[in-house]
């Protein structure tokens, strides 16, 4: 079997297309773009080029963004005050904070602050509460997840009463991934750093969502033939044959799982288009939802 490779990318494009439509929509409708406030504090090159990506990827659909960029020795203080303009600043309709944030600021504290009806990243507590709630509905879910589901769904893959193995359990990927499925009526196995028969458990799993950090860990032969796998993961390792003398690989060794799995995403160019664009799609059901409850 050749697995179909799931290219993030065309998905992504078509909807940030639709995105760029409804910004325009609303800019006619109010007379002003929407807008996302984005925290960044600290020196991470890594968070600079995300938050980089994001803002571009924003501007090109229509969709403004104000940064409070700070140094990674701000203070508790100086991010909750941030937090607060944004949160006060009636044309910002969606807030990211981008994590990790510095040693010595309390994440958690921090994510509380932002405005449940701006928390267009879908950590905020209360969001993740309800989204683990049954019969409950959070009002934005996080982004690389969300975008997870999207592809699943796109590639037609069943997931009510599939077997569903998340791998990895983060707070922003795995364990809001693992709530996601469940509330789409898979039969959800979570597995990490603790788990002691990996690929007994993976032999199960009709879908497999990757995400650990580990290049290429996932081996083919440990998964069932015919299942999907999105597969989270971006690793970079040394590649003396590139220009630039690395590359990015996944969590899962592409080359022995595509001969086992009916279809899998790429890496890059999978998972990644889909987490900003969800980011996007969320920052409109946000501003459409401030701005109607203005006219209310
Ligand atoms: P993380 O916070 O480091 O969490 C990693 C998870 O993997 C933890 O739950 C850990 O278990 C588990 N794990 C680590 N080693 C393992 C092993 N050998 N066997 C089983 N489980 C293991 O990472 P993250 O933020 O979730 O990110 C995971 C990957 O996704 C990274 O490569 C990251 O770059 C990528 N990512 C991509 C996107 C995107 O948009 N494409 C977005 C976010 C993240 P414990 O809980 O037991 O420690």
């Amino acid at each position: 079997m050749t697995a179909t490779i799931i290219d993030g990318n065309v998905i992504a494009n078509r909807m940030r297309e639709e995105i760029a439509q409804d910004a325009q929509r609303f800019k006619e409708q109010y007379g002003y773009s929407p807008g996302l406030g984005v925290v960044l504090a600290g020196d991470n090159p890594a968070s600079q080029q995300y938050v980089r990506m994001k803002q571009n990827a924003c501007k090109k659909a229509g969709i403004e963004s104000v940064s409070h960029i700070m140094t990674k020795d701000s203070t508790q203080a100086e991010v909750e005050a941030a937090v607060a303009q944004l949160n006060q600043d009636p044309k910002i309709h969606g807030i990211l904070v981008q994590l990790p944030l510095p040693q010595q600021v309390d994440e958690e504290s921090i994510l509380r602050q932002v405005s449940l009806d701006k928390d267009v990243d879908g950590f905020h507590p209360i969001n993740i509460g309800m989204l683990g709630m049954k019969g409950r509905d959070p009002l934005f879910t996080p982004a690389t997840p969300t975008g997870c589901m999207v592809l699943l769904n796109e590639i037609g893959a069943t997931i009510e009463g599939a077997n569903a193995v998340v791998v990895g359990r983060s707070n922003i990927v795995g364990l809001p991934m693992a709530l996601m499925l469940i509330k789409a009526n898979a039969t959800v196995t979570v597995v990490h750093s603790r788990t002691k028969n990996m690929p007994d458990i993976l032999k199960q799993a009709d879908i497999v969502i990757a995400a650990i950090g580990k290049p290429n860990f996932i081996k083919g032969h440990w998964l069932k033939p015919g299942s999907v796998v999105i597969d989270v993961g971006t690793n970079r390792v040394d590649d003396p044959e590139s220009e630039k003398g690395y590359k990015w690989v996944g969590d899962v060794d592409l080359e022995s799982a595509q001969n086992v799995v009916s279809a899998i995403t790429k890496v890059p160019g999978g998972v990644g288009p889909m987490t900003i664009t969800m980011l996007m799609h969320n920052t409109m059901k946000a501003a459409w939802r401030i701005e109607q409850a203005k006219q209310r």
